[in-house]
């Protein structure tokens, strides 16, 4: 397996791929691989002939005060696990690499898709998403592209923003993976302190909450939500920025499950400094 750092390595390897007749398969990732990444990056293997693994820390996804200089970085340690499962190929660029000087195009995705939930406090979140994934649709000009439905707004951004600029990719989504006690593996999960790391099991709870009320047959998503939000004030460390039930396909927000085919219910959830997320699809 190999790292490189330019654009032009990565062209010239998928180039000679090609020439082969080899499918290709692109894993983004922003790094401190976990067994969510490498759930994904298993499946691209599994699917794919050659995988590409970006590991890569998007500053214009970023918005100001969050934790764009913080965010735990280990490419070494990445690269074991990438090669350990199969991955062929680690895009690790420079931002500069991917940002030249004077760079000013940037993909700009309108309404609630990436206004709504995470973007309502992270306004330019999806934009620097949109932009990167774009870029690096660009550059690996994969077949298929794996995503976590951890990130189920940033999936169906995705997947949109595939229908609408026209990629020839397949947009894979791959369910979300849990540390034992049900905490949704996360890289941020390294800010947590021990007592912190305790209170943050009230997302998986909530979670479990809401799956319970619609199995044992509640409509009523309004409930449904408030139920989890009890759940979770009750936690003195914890303090909600949403929680919300939408369309899981345009995450138009929706009241009742006959609403749509596939409701999303997502949530948001600040413990001491750090934002974890967590949401479940039904
Ligand atoms: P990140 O490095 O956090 O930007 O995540 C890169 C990809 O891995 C995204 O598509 C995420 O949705 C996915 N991912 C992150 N955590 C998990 C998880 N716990 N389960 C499944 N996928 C995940």
């Amino acid at each position: 397996m190999k790292i490189v750092k330019t654009i032009a390595e990565v062209r010239a390897e998928v180039k000679e791929w090609r020439r082969q007749g080899l499918s290709v398969g692109l894993v983004p990732t922003m790094g401190f691989l976990h067994e969510g990444h490498k759930s994904l990056i298993e499946r691209a293997v599994s699917e794919n002939d050659r995988v590409v693994v970006s590991d890569f820390v998007n500053p214009t996804q970023f918005g100001e005060g969050e934790d764009l200089e913080a965010y735990p970085r280990d490419i070494h340690r990445d690269a074991e696990l990438c090669s350990e499962v199969g991955a062929n190929l680690i895009f690790h660029p420079e931002v500069s690499e991917m940002y030249a000087e004077g760079a000013c195009t940037m993909v700009d995705m309108k309404g609630e898709m990436t206004t709504g939930l995470c973007g309502k406090t992270r306004p330019i979140h999806f934009r620097g998403v949109c932009t990167v994934v774009s870029k690096l649709f660009n550059i690996v000009t994969p077949d298929r592209a794996y995503f976590g439905q951890k990130d189920a707004q940033q999936l169906a951004v995705i997947k949109r923003m595939v229908k609408d600029l026209n990629f020839d990719i397949e947009i894979v989504g791959c369910p979300i993976v849990r540390e034992a006690d049900g905490l949704a593996k996360s890289s941020r999960n390294t800010y947590l302190s021990e007592a912190e790391r305790k209170a943050a099991l009230v997302l998986s709870q909530a979670v479990r909450k809401g799956q319970e009320m619609m199995e044992s047959g509640e409509t009523n998503l309004d409930r449904i939500t408030d139920a989890m939000k009890g759940l979770i004030s009750a936690e003195p460390l914890a303090r909600i920025d949403y929680v919300e039930a939408v369309n899981a396909e345009n995450i138009q927000p929706v009241h009742s499950t006959e609403d749509c085919e596939q409701v999303l219910v997502a949530m948001a959830v600040y413990i001491g400094k750090t934002r974890l997320i967590d949401n479940f699809i039904s």
